[in-house]
């Protein structure tokens, strides 16, 4: 019988990813997107739904058509700096549709659901290693606005039965390795793409937010995870709540907190290149150090991360920039 799972924000950078491995392991991924910031040439694993999460009839027209036997839920606007200057957006789209998409998942009797959550809700806490029993104290509307939809998932979950596992992740990094899917934002923000868009010579320079924090080098400290490696959890939580193993939270993350300065000299190392780097401001909102302090995922959901060293992340987003045909 084909399992159907209704994947929002499938046509982004972590959807596509978690399409393909859904695919490898035998589900139908339906992706569900507005492709204001995603990728119509990511949807290669299966069916898409063009609809809106603010849309309510377009959501529930998705579960009529399909079926699904659980929901992945990555749309959502993601950007620390840009949700400091417009928290408005953050609270109207990420928790509405949230909100909207939950209604229409009990309504149509759909229970599983699998959140992409943020270390982001944890907030600045002084270097402190962050498990999963950390309190959350979110520094930015980013992180406040997924921790609000963490909440409405207990509530939901009490007064429905909506079981739910919640993936807090750390740092994103690296590309598929086959190629078929990778990072393109638009506009680029994040670190790693930026970097390697300055080696290859798409851009002038990578600009280092900060190099004032109480870290050892002054830069910030993140914990990077390999996209591969993260959608793999999220197969293995998608089988947990099937299984019937209930509510629960893990965090995805390496272990490893690693500064800006430290990846961009892996990067020079990888690609036998120079940075070009400038120094600017901190960036509102940034917390200084974010490290997974958590064998949590691994120990108890089974995960084993393959490819999330730093120099596999810089090699696997390197060669995705650099894909034949690939233009900016
Ligand atoms: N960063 C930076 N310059 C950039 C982009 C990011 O110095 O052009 C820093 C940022 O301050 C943070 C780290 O790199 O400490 C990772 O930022 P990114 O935006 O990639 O991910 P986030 O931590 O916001 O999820």
């Amino acid at each position: 019988m084909v399992q159907h799972v209704l994947v929002t924000g499938g046509a982004g950078y972590i959807g596509a990813h978690a399409c393909k491995a859904l695919g490898r392991a035998g589900f139908v991924p339906v992706v569900f997107d507005n492709f204001a910031t995603g990728w119509r040439e990511a949807v290669k694993f299966g069916p898409s739904v063009e609809g809106d999460l603010m849309n309510p009839a377009d959501i529930a027209a998705a579960f009529v058509q399909y079926r699904p036997v659980a929901v992945m839920h990555f749309a959502a606007l993601s950007l620390v700096g840009e949700s400091m200057a417009d928290p408005a957006k953050y609270w109207r789209v990420n928790v509405n549709g949230a909100l909207n998409l939950i209604e229409a998942a009990v309504a149509a009797g759909c229970l599983n659901f699998v959140f992409s959550s943020t270390c982001a809700t944890y907030g600045d806490q002084d270097g402190v290693v962050l498990t999963e029993d950390t309190p959350q104290r979110p520094i930015n509307s980013y992180g406040a606005s997924k921790r609000a939809i963490e909440e409405m998932l207990a509530n939901f979950g009490t007064a429905f039965g909506l079981q739910h596992v919640i993936f807090r992740y750390f740092n994103v990094a690296g590309a598929d390795p086959d190629g078929e899917v990778g990072e393109q934002h638009r506009p680029e923000t994040h670190l790693i793409p930026l970097m390697l868009d300055a080696v290859d010579g798409r851009r002038p320079a990578l600009t280092v937010f900060g190099t004032d924090y109480p870290t050892p080098d002054g830069t910030c400290l993140r914990d990077y995870v390999h996209v591969c490696d993260l959608v793999d959890a999220h197969v293995l939580g998608l089988n947990w709540l099937l299984d019937g193993r209930g509510s629960t939270a893990f965090n995805l993350g390496s272990g490893t907190g690693f500064s800006v300065r430290e990846v961009i000299a892996a990067a020079s190392i990888v690609t036998n290149r120079p940075v070009p780097v400038t120094y600017g401001a901190r960036r509102a909102g940034d917390a200084a150090a974010l490290v997974s302090g958590s064998d949590r995922a691994r120990t108890v959901l089974g995960w084993q991360p393959q490819r999330s060293t730093m120099d596999i992340m810089i090699r696997d987003a390197h060669d995705w920039g650099n894909r034949p045909g690939f233009a900016t």
